[in-house]
């Protein structure tokens, strides 16, 4: 059985797709014109927003749906951009300009703290919209002082993954899938996951 990604981000797309492919599951992401209208993601956690999303489109599509909510959180802010990471600095803003955003607002604390981590919870729904599994995947690092490298996607040219001098924008994407919080998260779930579909 195929399964539904809860997103149109090109690249959540491309690298779930991969993380699944590779242990032999078959899954693809919402079309970009997408006519059912998203749902508000209004919860106050990661988790909270996955579910949201997986059950939304689950029960609209009747089919089984993962949905991935994440976003980076840097210590310094409090944790944001946390979950607003998609709309931080607002809906228009660029990812440069968002980046920017970050690095001002850390040179403004004065703390030398570049300590950050993503985040990301995948919630899977069966197609009725009952949430069946949920789990959750971190990665801790820090935030570069300038944007490096145009690989990955969102916040990647600021992190730094523990045990890197190169962000996630820099390494090559085998290094990211093998230790992000996306991969994380997906390989809890795995078991689940290929249990569920029958894979
Ligand atoms: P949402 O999960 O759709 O609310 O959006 C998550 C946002 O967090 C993305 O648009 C990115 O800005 C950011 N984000 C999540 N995962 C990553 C990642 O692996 N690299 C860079 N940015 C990410």
């Amino acid at each position: 059985m195929d399964l539904l990604l809860a997103t149109t981000n090109s690249g959540k797309i491309r690298e779930l797709t991969g993380l699944l492919a590779a242990a032999g599951i078959t899954a693809y992401g919402l079309p970009e014109g997408m006519v059912i209208e998203p749902p508000r993601e209004g919860g106050s956690t990661f988790a909270e927003n996955a579910a949201i999303k997986a059950a939304y489109y689950a029960r609209r599509l009747d089919m089984p749906v993962l949905a991935d909510d994440s976003g980076l959180e840097v210590a310094a802010l409090h944790g944001e951009p946390g979950v607003r990471s998609a709309r931080y600095g607002g809906d228009e803003t660029t990812f440069d300009e968002k980046m920017r955003l970050i690095l001002d607002r850390l040179a403004e604390t004065e703390s030398s703290d570049r300590t950050a981590r993503f985040v990301c919870a995948a919630a899977l729904a069966d197609r009725k919209g009952n949430i069946v599994n949920l789990t959750i995947g971190t990665c801790d690092g820090s935030i570069a002082e300038a944007p490096f490298g145009t690989a990955g996607f969102g916040y990647d040219p600021i992190f730094v993954p523990d045990g890197f001098d190169l962000t996630f924008g820099e390494l090559p994407s085998e290094i990211k899938d093998g230790l992000s919080h996306r991969s994380k998260a997906i390989a809890e779930m795995l078991p689940f996951l290929r249990e569920f579909l029958a894979v």
